[in-house]
């Protein structure tokens, strides 16, 4: 097996757009393999398409990997022996070997046009033949080059696939086969000079010395060519020739059991930020799409993962999203908290872009245990408990609720119950629930189902709150009476 230290991975993402679910699970089976080795992490940003990336989506990559409390060992802002980690700042390593590969042989300059590659590929696929590159430009003498040339064509740098077939092991897959005719000569530079994804990824991971690589399974087709160019590499001084171990990771799939696309809503890491999952939450449920610690054990810390996780036990099956159970071991974590860890994530949502006063801080103490075991998400405090924290001109009641409970019928209660806290001289649950019993459902002969509704509506803006008479404690008396007096 592995030995310890050794290991070397990577998680290198692209920097477009939003980072997903998807990414997420990558990040995190590389990262546990990592620490469950005492291997090392690099985090690399493989930003060389100009066109797609951005300085945002960058800060986001990082922001992200930070939220969900992984360290690596080498990458951005850390630095590492093999720095730079950007992609976008190691493109004359990239020129320097593409020339090397170029004058050894092993790749060769095409200059086919897109008009005459797909012309081609349709003759090909209308013959019933492999529709891949043809080996049109490989063997070009210099004559033809020059003709070419002086014809104004640019030519891209296409690798030279061995005439063999592939086979490697994959981790989570076993050995695969690849043929020569399903995988063609590739190209690894633009007409432009921009190196493309198929040689900046291999060149780095063997510059970079990377052990095993772990990824998607949408991936795949792509391996087999870079197992060839790691060969080449090694021939040209880069790396030692030696590929490093795969494991494709299983296709994770949304609604109606299809592939969930990073374009997904579903799938936005942001969402699930926002909404208010934890971090150890999200990654107990993430780690589910495909690997398991126990048949009968669900829930678990992510030291117990670490600790656990090898990629033996990955499973190659397509694994479902589903967020209803996502919610639920969501709602797990989050009541295992301890109640100041807990009022510490709700901070964020009570009070976005400001610190809470003392008394503010205080009351959400109290609070806060009202809601614990009632909540899926942290962003539910704000309905929850949202109605302690307004100032009195900004408390409004859900109109929906109030047309329904805050009727004609609901005045005597609003009324009695005003009365009766008055002069309650005791203003905590108990007392207020046996002087509200007595003036409502013994005074007015009112159910109390029926008679503590408009009370809830009216103190806590929604029929659906924490506890009624804690609530109120909370609030205060005078602040209740307010309420209650506004709403009648
Ligand atoms: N930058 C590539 C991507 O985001 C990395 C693929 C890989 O892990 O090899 O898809």
């Amino acid at each position: 097996m592995v030995s310890a230290s050794s290991v070397r991975v990577r998680f290198c993402p692209s920097p477009t757009g939003n980072p997903h679910v998807g990414l997420v699970r990558t990040a995190l089976f590389n990262w546990a393999f990592a620490r469950h080795h005492g291997g090392t992490l690099v985090f690399r940003i493989e930003d060389t398409d100009a066109a797609r990336d951005s300085e945002e989506s960058y800060a986001q990559l990082l922001d992200s990997m930070r939220w969900l409390g992984f360290d690596w060992d080498e990458g951005p802002e850390v630095g590492g022996p093999h720095a730079p980690y950007r992609q976008s700042q190691r493109m004359d390593i990239y020129a320097d070997v593409a020339r090397k590969l170029q004058e050894g042989g092993f790749a060769y300059e095409c200059f086919c046009t897109t008009e005459e590659l797909d012309a081609r590929r349709d003759a090909a696929r209308k013959a019933g033949k492999p529709s891949g590159y043809d080996g049109k430009c490989r063997d070009l003498s210099a004559e033809q080059v020059a003709a070419y040339r002086a014809e104004g064509r640019t030519p891209i740098v296409r690798f030279r696939m061995p005439d063999t077939p592939i086979t490697f092991t994959d981790l989570v897959r076993g050995e695969l086969t690849f043929t020569p005719e399903n995988v063609p000569d590739f190209g690894i530079v633009r007409a432009n000079g921009a190196p493309l994804y198929t040689l900046v990824n291999p060149v780095d991971d063997a510059l970079m010395e990377i052990t095993h690589v772990l990824r998607g399974e949408d991936l795949l087709s792509s391996t087999p060519r870079q197992v060839a160019l790691y060969a080449a590499l090694g021939e040209i001084g880069v790396g030692n020739g030696t590929a490093p171990a795969f494991g494709h990771l299983p296709y994770v799939m949304g609604e109606g059991n299809k592939k969930l696309s990073k374009r997904d809503p579903q799938a936005s890491l942001n969402l699930y930020r926002e909404r208010g999952f934890l971090p150890e939450g999200l990654l107990n449920y993430l780690s589910l799409l495909g690997w398991s610690l126990s048949e009968d054990r669900d829930i678990f810390s992510i030291d117990e993962m670490v600790a656990a996780f090898d990629l033996t036990d990955v499973n190659a099956n397509p694994a479902r999203f589903d967020l209803k159970k996502c919610e639920a071991i969501n709602a797990t974590h989050l009541r295992a908290l301890a109640p100041d860890e807990f009022v510490r994530r709700l901070v964020p949502f009570l009070f976005p872009g400001r610190s809470p006063s003392e008394a503010e801080l205080d009351l959400l103490a109290k609070a806060a245990p009202l809601t614990q075991e009632r909540m899926v998400v942290l962003g539910e405090v704000v309905g929850m408990l949202g109605f302690l924290f307004v100032q009195p001109e900004n408390f409004h009641v859900d109109e929906a609720d109030a047309a329904k409970v805050l009727t004609e019928e609901a005045k005597p209660v609003l009324a009695a119950s005003i009365k009766a806290l008055e002069t309650l001289p005791d203003f905590t649950p108990d007392p207020i629930q046996a002087t509200l019993r007595e003036a409502l459902v013994d005074g007015l002969g009112i159910k109390p189902k029926f008679a503590f509704t408009p009370l809830r509506v009216a103190v806590t803006g929604r029929r659906v709150s924490p506890p009624l008479f804690e609530s109120m404690e909370l609030l205060g008396r005078d602040e209740t009476l307010r309420r209650l007096r506004a709403a009648l």
